[in-house]
């Protein structure tokens, strides 16, 4: 279960009112931080780096929000939660203070936890509130993982033996759990966490391991979506997905679903709803066994992408060996690639905008290579698509790197103003 954003909604017949229906059933409730707690944390930790003081001072507007929010809901602030809100909060602080030096993706896992902490302690207290028999857990209790900071790997083997030795008995004891997505720890008890929107994940791994018979996301918009209703007109809902699209998708830059969620439920055949929490009795998406589905074209946009071009100095061929080093490379930065292209002495990747691994990058090639950068990019990547609606999505944009197999079109696009005639001024 994912209860997303939809924490502020007091009537019990919208959203959270559905914990209550299913409480009859064993239920886990996996918490995303309130909107935009994350990209306001993502702020503060950069500015831990340069600005401190600035950054305390937004941990400080993160923190009255939240408390703002909890009055909304209690009509006061009960004491108990203040303070766990406090102590939430604190610990953020001592990693801002922290003078010794400390590597970017590191403070970003000790700090960006407490968005999902909060929220699940403020979700945690007021279902308490209706006396159903809550139990609130830390998700870094559960979850381990590696310490790739910023995108954790999931050790499996602990996290399911805890999932079933810890969240099992609570739930025959008819415990409904409440816990953070996102955010996990690994084996030295440090916190990681498992890439944006990483809750979906999250849940897909509890999902998996307590056999559950369905897995629900609740989202601000009606299921998965063609295209995204922000950017593109004539938007319309699948009702059914297989999961092998639904990973086809998701690995494009759909963001609706994490791109990791799909793979554990789809090995236990655990069926995933994309439902709306404004509302919840609508269908929405159902995401389960693969079937011949026909799909309409599906439309994803990824901004802020780069083409880095890499091209040989001594004219050399860019051949294996080098494609080798380079892909080894792109590990060690963990520059993801979108798309490639290779000429003889040259070689292409659409990545996504991330300068200082970009950069990092860079240094250790630039002996090698001739190296160019290209920003400001966007890729557009169409499933099933028809030639009949690919000028109308080119309107205003220059393609600069084009592929298609079979059931998907890739394009790296610029955004160009239309050319349009000089009035005559005679
Ligand atoms: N709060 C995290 C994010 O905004 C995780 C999530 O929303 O799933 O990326
Ligand atoms: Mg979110």
């Amino acid at each position: 279960f994912q209860a997303e954003d939809g924490i502020r909604d007091r009537s019990p017949s919208r959203g959270l009112g559905d914990v209550y229906k299913r409480q009859s059933e064993p239920l886990v409730v996996v918490v995303s931080a309130t909107g935009k707690t994350t990209n306001q944390l993502e702020e503060l930790i950069a500015k831990k780096f340069t600005a401190p003081a600035e950054s305390m001072q937004l941990l400080q507007l993160v923190k009255e929000k939240h408390l703002q929010i909890v009055k909304e809901l209690f009509g006061e602030i009960p004491a108990e939660l203040a303070q766990q809100i406090h102590e939430h909060c604190v610990e953020a602080e001592w990693v801002i203070e922290e003078e010794r030096e400390m590597a970017y993706d590191y403070v970003y896992d000790q700090i960006i936890c407490i968005g999902e902490l909060i929220s699940s302690r403020i979700l945690s207290a007021w279902l308490q509130l209706n006396e159903n028999a809550i139990e609130w857990i830390d998700a870094r209790s559960i979850i381990q993982t590696d310490d790739t900071y910023r995108d954790a790997r999931v050790q499996w083997e602990v996290t399911n033996d805890r999932i079933k030795n810890t969240l099992g008995p609570l739930l025959e004891l008819q415990k409904v759990i409440v816990t953070q997505g996102f955010i996990a720890s690994s084996p030295e008890n440090n916190s990681t966490s498992l890439g944006r929107e990483g809750s979906d994940y999250t849940a897909a791994i509890l999902s998996s391991g307590l056999g559950a018979d369905g897995m629900y996301i609740w989202k601000d918009v009606p299921g998965v979506l063609t295209a995204d209703p922000d950017l593109f007109d004539h938007v319309t809902k699948l009702d059914r997905l297989s999961y092998t699209e639904a990973i086809e998708m998701t690995y494009y830059g759909c963001k609706v679903i994490h791109p990791k969620t799909i793979q554990p439920l789809k090995s236990k055949g655990i069926p995933l709803f994309v439902k709306s929490f404004l509302d919840p009795a609508s269908e929405g998406t159902l995401i389960s066994d693969d079937l011949d589905l026909e799909y309409p074209p599906i439309v994803v946009l990824e901004d802020d992408q780069s083409l880095i071009h890499f091209s040989s100095k001594d004219l050399s061929f860019i051949a294996e060996h080098h494609l080798a080093h380079l892909f080894e490379l792109f590990k060690k930065h963990r520059v993801k690639v979108n798309m490639m292209r290779n000429t003889a002495i040259s070689f292409s990747v659409c990545v996504r905008n991330d300068p200082q691994r970009i950069k990092a990058l860079i240094k250790e090639v630039e002996n090698e290579y001739k190296v160019l950068v290209d920003q400001d990019l966007e890729l557009l990547t169409i499933r099933h698509y028809q030639d009949a609606m690919i000028p109308k999505l080119l309107e205003e944009k220059i393609v600069i790197l084009e592929e298609r197999i079979r059931k998907t079109l890739q394009m790296v696009v610029k955004n160009a103003p239309a050319i349009v005639p000089k009035k005559s001024t005679s």
